[in-house]
């Protein structure tokens, strides 16, 4: 007689001892389930964590997501800009050449928008284009300048706008004379500078 395997010859045998082999014994089976349910769902978890890291990892990383809009009204912006930023900044003016402040301005440093303080250009992207204007061949990181096609004044230009509020920049033309080919002709009343400190300078 061969009941639920050798067990139930231990049983007859050894008596008390061996009915409390037996109720350890018949445990065992169970407990080895359960282990080996727990070591499947482990496997599951980890499986499905490693699927969630690779669609992570797939997803294209994109700039706009992270840019926070800043959204006023132009009541609000009259009261945050001086007069002549107003005109440049919200009523897409443009300053007179050869005026702006930072035209002729060559220190290592960061220009943001005036308007909202986004940082749009690093002074390693501007060069001398005698047009009259600050002029830099590049932005500071993608998706941070709008560019918008311009067709006032019998023209046809592209303007740029921080993208995070809006403001008028200027506008951006190929005819650049280094690598990019680039030319961001942007209004000195646009932009604010910050010079770099010596950790950024060693960087
Ligand atoms: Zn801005």
């Amino acid at each position: 007689m061969y009941v639920n395997g050798a067990r139930f010859f231990e049983v007859l045998d050894c008596g008390k001892a061996g009915m409390r082999r037996f109720k350890v014994l018949s445990f065992l089976p169970m407990m080895i389930k359960i282990k080996y349910l727990l070591f499947l769902q482990a496997i599951v978890v980890l499986l499905s964590c490693q699927n969630r890291e690779k669609t992570k990892q797939s997803k294209p990383i994109v700039v706009m997501d992270t840019i926070q809009k800043m959204e006023k009204s132009e009541e609000e912006w009259r009261k945050i800009l001086s007069p002549e930023q107003y005109y440049v900044l919200r009523e897409k003016g443009t300053e007179r050449p050869f005026t702006g402040k930072y035209n002729l301005h060559f220190e290592q440093g960061k220009y943001s928008c005036a308007a909202c303080g986004f940082e749009l250009f690093d002074a390693g992207h501007k060069f001398e284009s005698h047009c009259g204007w600050p002029s830099f061949d590049n932005e500071i990181g993608e998706g941070r300048i709008v560019k918008k096609k311009d067709l006032s004044h019998g023209m046809v230009r592209t303007e740029i706008l921080c993208s995070r509020c809006g403001g008028h920049l200027g506008h951006i033309f190929d005819d650049g004379p280094t690598a990019t080919g680039q030319r961001y002709c942007v209004n000195s009343l646009s932009i604010n500078f910050t010079p770099a400190t010596d950790s950024t300078q060693k960087k």
